[in-house]
């Protein structure tokens, strides 16, 4: 099956050729329809899956077709479990974002380094957020973001997010969203502490299995 057939837009196609992707891979061809048409998700994903660009590229086509908010407001938030994967899904949403017609602002936020630059980025609000949870919940505690107006919510490598002990700041950020919302869950496997988790806040949700 070609790129062509997944209905996504001219500019996202020819960031998807500029990347030197030809044919999408498995749990793409099964994940960006049901993102684009606005459903909950659980895919069993593994890392080199393609994964990324399965949940980067229809939700920058959904962003895209949405009026601009101003100032700007979260309206995709991102949660993964270390500063790398963070770093790595940041770039990804860039360079796959490159020809798009309306400038986005993406927030990549991570513990470990000084808050200060990361609450000055956020002056003026982000469209995108791509976060470590704990360092997401200090930004909330100095008032630097809002997340209560998020539409979707991703969460990649979620079975690290449980081994990395972030259950607690998982719950909590969930209790700061809004409840009308879609969620996304990706994960390589599938522990006990997970399914209760994946239960709790994905509705009636497509379930891919690569
Ligand atoms: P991920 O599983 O998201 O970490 O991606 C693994 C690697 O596959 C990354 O280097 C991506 O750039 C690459 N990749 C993702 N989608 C495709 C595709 N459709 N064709 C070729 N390479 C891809």
């Amino acid at each position: 099956m070609p790129f062509s057939s997944l209905q996504l837009i001219p500019d996202l196609q020819r960031a998807i050729s500029e990347r030197g992707y030809s044919t999408p891979t498995a749990i793409q061809s099964a994940a960006i329809p049901v993102i684009v048409g606005g459903g909950d998700l659980v895919a069993c994903a593994q890392t080199g899956s393609g994964k990324t660009a399965a949940f980067c590229l229809p939700l920058l086509q959904r962003w895209n077709q949405q009026t601009p908010a101003t100032p700007r407001k979260v309206s995709v938030l991102i949660l993964v479990p270390t500063r790398e994967l963070a770093t790595q899904v940041g770039d990804t949403l860039r360079s796959l974002a490159a020809f798009l017609p309306k400038p986005i602002k993406l927030a990549v936020l991570f513990g470990g380094v000084s808050i200060n630059p990361q609450m000055m980025h956020l002056r003026g609000g982000a469209d995108m957020v791509v976060a470590t949870p704990g360092r997401l919940l200090d930004l909330i505690a100095h008032n630097a973001l809002s997340i209560s107006s998020v539409q979707t919510l991703v969460l990649d490598e979620a079975d690290r997010l449980l081994e990395l002990g972030f259950q607690d700041e998982l719950n909590q950020l969930l209790k700061l969203l809004p409840a009308q919302r879609q969620n996304c869950l990706f994960s390589a496997t599938f522990p006990e502490q997970l399914s209760a988790l994946a239960q709790d806040f994905l509705k009636s949700p497509t379930r891919i299995d690569i």
